[in-house]
């Protein structure tokens, strides 16, 4: 496995690797897990070469979030990708993402209006210029994207066909804890009270999911069996909306909708977890590792 910090010699090995086959890319913040490596294998499942960036991207934090305390393992990482077979593993500094004098950002209009958009204002903005910096130096490739972060997935699905880049976008299902809590770097913030709280947004989507394999409909009354989810818990809710699974916009009262995509955002003490369920269920992942995150 080759590693490097420099953009240049990322991009020259990305080259050299699709002169024997193509390549597939997996961008990540680090502090790897199950869930990343899932899509590092699926990565390996579809392309000859795998490529992974581990970059902590700092335009993408707002100024009250949690960029300095990122979690953050190189040496871990490092094995876990050497560990499922990744050929390339880019790891910049900021200076070198960011040159001095940089002046250009990639945003994605309406898509990025609701959910983690409306309450993380810059965000989508920080990550459209990163992936598509990281795009322009993997070159054509597939790239893997987990569907935990469902509004990411599709900005970035937005942005590849408008700036017709040469990447082919694919999304993965959630990977969880045998509990069902959703995998991120972030439960390592949780103590184990907060760990078992924090089970309460997968509850709540799982609660409204049953509803709606009922026969629910209502977007109002699938949002309040999370909502009521999550309050019994003691998390403080961020969002929580019954939206358009393409559009991402919040469903109106009286629509009946055949798909929904219910998306969640709370915070369990000081950390702010996301998960999401589009409805009707369609097949997750449920990875056996232990509760302990
Ligand atoms: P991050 O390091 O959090 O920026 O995530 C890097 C990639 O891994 C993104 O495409 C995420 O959606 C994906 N990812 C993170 N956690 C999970 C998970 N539990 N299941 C599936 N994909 C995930």
């Amino acid at each position: 496995m080759f590693r490097t910090d420099d953009p240049a010699e990322y991009r020259r090995s990305c080259n050299e690797l699709r002169l024997t086959g193509p390549v597939a890319f997996v961008p990540t913040m680090g502090a790897l897990h199950e869930g990343h490596l899932t899509l590092m294998r699926e990565a390996k499942r579809r392309a000859k070469h795998v490529a992974v960036s581990i970059f902590v991207n700092p335009t993408q934090f707002g100024p009250n979030e949690d960029l300095a305390l990122y979690p953050r393992d190189l040496p871990g990482d490092l094995d876990k990708c050497r560990s499922v077979g990744v050929d390339v593993v880019f790891t910049p500094e900021p200076r070198s993402m960011y040159l001095p004098g940089e002046a250009t950002r990639v945003g994605v209009e309406a898509l990025t209006d609701e959910l983690c958009g409306a309450s993380r204002p810059g965000h989508f903005d920080g990550v459209c210029t990163v992936v598509s910096k990281l795009f322009c130096l993997t070159g054509e490739c597939t790239a893997v994207f987990g569907q935990k972060d469902y509004q990411q997935l599709k900005v970035i699905q937005r942005m590849v066909a408008d700036l017709f880049l040469p990447v082919e976008v694919v999304g993965h299902p959630i990977v969880r804890e045998s509990d069902g809590l959703a995998m991120s770097s972030r439960n390592r913030y949780l103590d184990p009270e907060e760990r078992t709280r924090a089970l309460s947004l997968s509850e709540g989507l799982s609660r409204a999911s049953l509803a709606f394999s009922e026969g629910e409909r209502a977007p109002r009354a699938l949002e309040t069996l999370v909502t009521e989810c999550l309050q019994s818990a003691g998390a403080v809710i961020d969002y929580v909306s019954c939206a358009d699974p393409e559009r991402l916009s919040r469903l109106p009262d009286a629509a009946r909708p055949e798909r929904a995509l219910l998306a969640v955002a709370a915070f369990v003490g000081k950390t702010r977890l996301i998960d999401n369920r589009v409805l009707p269920d369609e097949a997750e992942l449920a990875v056996v590792a232990g509760a302990g995150a």
